[in-house]
């Protein structure tokens, strides 16, 4: 039997990552390739313990069907950490989504129809075009430098009847950029006079190096934001827990939207988390991560500094978990993929995360998972064969 797919079906691809991944599960490969957050940092024993609370004292909401909406403290503890001396988060503007990808999908289900402009930073987070993309859009790159998207580059035509902008203000999935205070509130600026929408991606937002934070984009125009957040990068990423903020009007067709797909974010993850977190453990645990991503960051500029030849340029990330490398110009990334694993070192290209024209000279590597004596190791191999690509 040969089913016939929806042309939407037919167009589905594979994310890129996900095939690489699979090469760089060999132990022998050193893979700065995933955007997996460390083990290290997981609370297994903070897990087990509220898992056992949980079962222990109430049973039968964690095992029943839910509200779609999320579980009601959850959701007050979420608005409540979100909340500002300016800006109060009501809970019903939370939804729980099914990690933050989900909160994703349901946007471009929500809000794009097919040909609709989409606005997104140049590069941006392939997991949302992935998500976006399934509802056809017309993706308008908005150029970016090292401080996020440059809204002067931008036309009247491409900015009225966008559906929203995408954006990723704190240690951007690739380029782990943060985007500058004038930045957004120039940013907050041109999206409230072009009545904008837009949909602000945070899940690295607490794993400042420095413990600093920026205000968020939701806290400067809350009626003109999207936000979502994820446990995954502060807890751990196999609960599947994120959420969203919405304004009411499209929080009801996204709460309708979530319905169809999955009825709920499991009763049971949302609880477990809500037991981990609701008495303060992440003001504890959120320090030993950025500790751990800070020190594994520095090894790696260290080894970069080392190693890598002149011609290639890389930013120094203030958190989060990426490095977005420029290689000589005219090098395609993917052509070195191959190479590398030769070598047993891989990492990430550039080009699928550029929504129009990629820029092949570009990669991304995460530091985050990989031991210190293997980052330096795979880094000085990585250089030596940079260095022989761009001589030969
Ligand atoms: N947004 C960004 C920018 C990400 O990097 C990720 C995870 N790689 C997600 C969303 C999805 O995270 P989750 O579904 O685990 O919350």
């Amino acid at each position: 039997m040969n089913p016939t797919l929806s042309q939407r079906a037919q167009k589905l691809t594979s994310s890129v990552i996900r095939e690489i991944l699979k090469i760089t599960e060999r132990p022998e490969v050193i893979s700065f390739a995933g955007g997996l957050p460390s083990p290290d940092t997981f609370p297994v024993e903070r897990v087990l313990a509220a898992t056992q609370t949980i079962l222990t004292t109430a049973p039968t909401p964690a095992l029943q069907y839910g509200p779609t909406e999320g579980y009601l403290q959850l959701r007050e503890w979420i608005a409540a950490r979100h909340s500002t001396g300016s800006v109060r988060i009501d809970p019903a503007d939370v939804l729980v989504t099914t990690g933050s990808q989900q909160a994703l999908d349901l946007l471009g289900k929500t809000l794009i129809d097919s040909g609709s402009r989409v606005l997104v930073e140049t590069p941006t987070y392939l997991g949302a075009l992935q998500a976006f993309s399934l509802s056809e859009p017309t993706y308008v790159s908005v150029p970016s430098d090292e401080h996020g998207p440059q809204l002067e580059m931008l036309t009247k035509e491409d900015l009225s009847g966008a559906r929203f902008m995408y954006c990723l203000p704190n240690f951007q999935n690739p380029t782990g950029r943060r985007i500058p205070l004038a930045r957004r509130e120039q940013l907050a600026k041109v999206a409230v006079e072009a009545g904008l929408l837009v949909v602000e991606d945070d899940p690295y937002g607490a794993l400042s190096y420095s413990g600093d934070a920026l205000p968020t984009l939701k806290s400067m125009m809350p009626e003109n934001v999207v936000y979502l957040g994820s446990f995954s990068k502060v807890l751990t990423p196999g609960l599947r827990v994120g959420y969203l903020i919405a304004p009411q009007a499209l929080h009801r067709k996204l709460v309708q939207a979530k319905q169809a797909a999955d009825l709920h974010t499991p009763s049971f993850t949302q609880r477990i988390v809500y037991e981990c977190v609701k008495d303060g453990f992440l003001d504890t645990h959120i320090p030993t991560i950025r500790e751990l991503y800070r020190q594994r960051c520095q090894v790696m500029l260290e080894a970069m500094q080392e190693h890598f030849p002149k011609g290639v340029s890389w930013n120094r990330p203030e958190g989060g978990m990426f490095i977005w490398v420029n290689l000589p110009t005219g090098m395609d990334s993917v052509e070195l993929l191959q190479k590398a694993i030769a070598e047993n070192v891989a990492f990430v290209p550039g080009a699928p995360f550029f929504a129009n024209e990629p820029q092949r000279n570009t990669l991304r590597l995460s530091f985050v998972t990989v031991p210190p004596e293997r980052i330096q190791r795979g880094i000085a191999a990585l250089g030596a064969l940079i260095e022989r690509e761009s001589v030969g």
